[in-house]
């Protein structure tokens, strides 16, 4: 079954410093063979594979190659991993640095196009081929990828550089990909609880969510298990924790805030630089 995440690894934790216990998170998912950064997607199959933070690389069954938040340079991220070569689409959630992170460099490098708010995308002064400044509502299409902009609850500011002050980014954003013969995907953004996640579920019945985790700026686990109840997916792939001191939830808060919710939702959580098939 297509949409039913069968928790396989089949990329590899590319090597990366520290082990998951030792970053305060929870023993990653199973990790198969090593190989390097996949260059298609294993035949039929979605490969999701988490950078660490809220980063991460999708490859659809038809080629599309899709990256969201890529901060690929992450204190997460595996250490040495190829970044990609190749991209369709980058997918920017809000304007903090930890999001908008390499993407103009990836951008510049790749050619792909750049989705994100309106006022954001004017910020990153991309070329005009590449802009694809929008706002929740928003329907794409990239390959066999239909990406549908949605809310999220949070706040957005961009600054070119750390020294210079913030400018506004207009609001942040959440992303569902509803992928042809593949599952449809949620990427919350950084985002706390909100009662329109009911709605993404009614909308576009995502089957798999990436949802921050880490408190404090977003979400923990409490609100995430909240979250998995109203998205009513069958999957979570836990983000935004772990990576600074003050990110403090952990895949196993998240297990343990879903018992209390009787819910049956599988906690996948990845090593960074793990690739997941779906
Ligand atoms: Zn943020």
């Amino acid at each position: 079954m297509r949409t039913k995440l069968m928790a396989v690894v089949v990329g590899a934790a590319l090597a990366f410093s520290g082990t998951a216990a030792a970053q305060g998170t929870s023993a990653p998912a199973k990790v198969g063979a090593t190989k390097k950064a996949p260059v298609a997607a294993t035949r039929g199959k979605t490969e999701v594979t988490w950078w660490g933070h809220a980063a991460f690389v999708i490859r659809s069954p038809g080629g599309a190659v899709i990256a969201i938040d890529p901060w690929l340079t992450n204190p997460k991220a595996p250490q040495g991993a190829a970044q990609p070569e190749a991209l369709d689409a980058i997918l920017l959630t809000h304007g903090h640095f930890d999001h908008v992170g390499d993407a103009k460099a990836l951008a510049e490098k790749t050619g792909a196009k750049v989705f994100g708010s309106f006022e954001l995308i004017n910020l990153l002064g991309l070329p005009e081929a590449q802009a694809v400044g929008a706002n929740a509502g928003g329907t794409f299409q990239v390959k066999d990828v239909t990406l549908h902009l949605v809310e999220a609850v949070h706040s957005s500011s961009y600054a070119a550089d750390p020294k210079s002050p913030a400018q506004y980014a207009g609001a942040p954003l959440g992303y569902v990909l509803k992928i042809d013969k593949g599952p449809t995907l949620y990427h919350a953004g950084d985002t706390g609880l909100f009662e329109g996640m009911s709605l993404i579920a009614t909308q576009f019945k995502p089957t798999v969510a990436l949802l921050p985790i880490g408190g404090h700026f977003t979400m923990g686990p409490a609100e995430a298990a909240q979250a998995v109840r109203l998205l009513k997916v069958k999957s979570v792939i836990p983000m935004h924790y772990g990576t600074f001191p003050l990110l403090q939830g952990t895949p196993d808060a998240l297990t343990g805030e879903l018992k209390k919710l009787r819910g049956t939702a599988k906690v996948v959580a990845p090593a960074p630089g793990a690739t997941t098939a779906l």
